[in-house]
């Protein structure tokens, strides 16, 4: 089933809580840190990320979920976004991201429990006493989306208050698909028209998604795919273009020519520096070296 996002939803009652994995390490991006610790115009996906969440006015409290030796750091990036009731609290994720998720449902727990220090400890299994903590939504977002506008986010979270256990946001597939064997040989061709390109963030009714956390044997590379183990449908409603994934270098470089084109609007033309220089070999006598700071 496909919502539209507003008309005749109930009137929002409990909170909306999200977890943001953003512990993955980014080898694929190949910018030497943890990819939601690198800075896009300015400010890490992480920051992004999370600002986005809240400035959607559908979010009231995050988890992210980073690597052991970022809560620090984490902590102090995201300390500015803990205004009025808003819980923002930081944990330690895991080898996968689905162990990153599992520990983010933890620390939720934990964080509205009010304990001191809440979410910054390696937290316990999750179990049924998030549902219990007034969370009438729970999203998971990847911290590498985080340009996602607020229009996705409103959808499932709506959709998800209008009765679905489970909403992801998607688009249309562009490119023909194949299906190949071990071999790399061509098995099929799926219908293109009943394809989908699966963004976050992805909302769930808190029970079933603990369920399928509780029963989630091995990782799984979305959380919707686990509740489709448990046989509960999942709802779609339209994602956005701008909701892409920064993965590798391109997509970081995407990234950039948004944010600098959005800064431009606002603010009249920018210029921007990139980390390359061409150097043809044939006739350039050595390499060239960075631009050095100016004194
Ligand atoms: O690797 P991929 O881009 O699919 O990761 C999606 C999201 O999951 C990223 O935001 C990443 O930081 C996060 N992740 C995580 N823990 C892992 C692996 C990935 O939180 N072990």
């Amino acid at each position: 089933m496909t919502h539209d996002g507003v008309n005749g939803h109930p009137a929002p009652t409990g909170r909306v809580a999200a977890v943001v994995p953003a512990a993955g390490s980014g080898v694929r991006l190949g910018a030497g840190i943890p990819k939601a610790f690198v800075e896009l115009g300015g400010e890490t996906m992480l920051e992004r990320c999370v600002a986005g969440l809240l400035a959607s006015g559908v979010v009231d409290d995050v988890v992210a979920v980073v690597p052991e030796d970022r809560v620090q750091e984490a902590e102090r990036l995201l300390a500015p976004l803990r205004v009025g009731d808003h819980v923002v609290v930081v944990t330690v994720g895991g080898a996968e991201r689905t162990d990153s998720v599992r520990n983010g449902l933890a620390a939720l727990t934990t964080a509205r429990a009010g304990a001191p220090g809440a979410g910054t400890d390696r937290p316990a299994v999750p179990g049924a006493a998030v549902a219990t903590t007034g969370y009438d939504v729970l999203l998971v977002h990847d911290a590498a989306r985080c340009l996602t506008p607020a229009e996705p986010i409103r959808r499932v979270v709506a959709a998800v208050r209008s009765g679905e256990v489970a909403v992801v946001p998607v688009v249309p597939v562009v490119d023909t698909v194949k299906q190949v064997d071990a071999d790399a040989y061509v098995v099929g061709t799926p219908d293109r028209a009943t394809l989908r390109g699966v963004q976050t963030p992805q909302g769930f009714d808190p029970d079933t998604l603990l369920a399928a956390y509780d029963a989630a044997g091995d990782a799984a590379t979305d959380d919707a795919g686990l509740v489709e183990r448990l046989g509960r449908r999942v709802a779609t409603v339209d994602g956005a273009a701008l909701a892409f994934k920064v993965t590798t270098a391109e997509d970081r470089m995407r990234a950039e020519f948004q944010l600098l084109s959005e800064r431009s609007l606002a603010e009249g033309p920018q210029t921007m520096t990139f980390g390359w220089q061409l150097y043809r070999p044939e006739t350039d006598s050595e390499p060239p070296r960075a631009p050095q700071e100016d004194q």
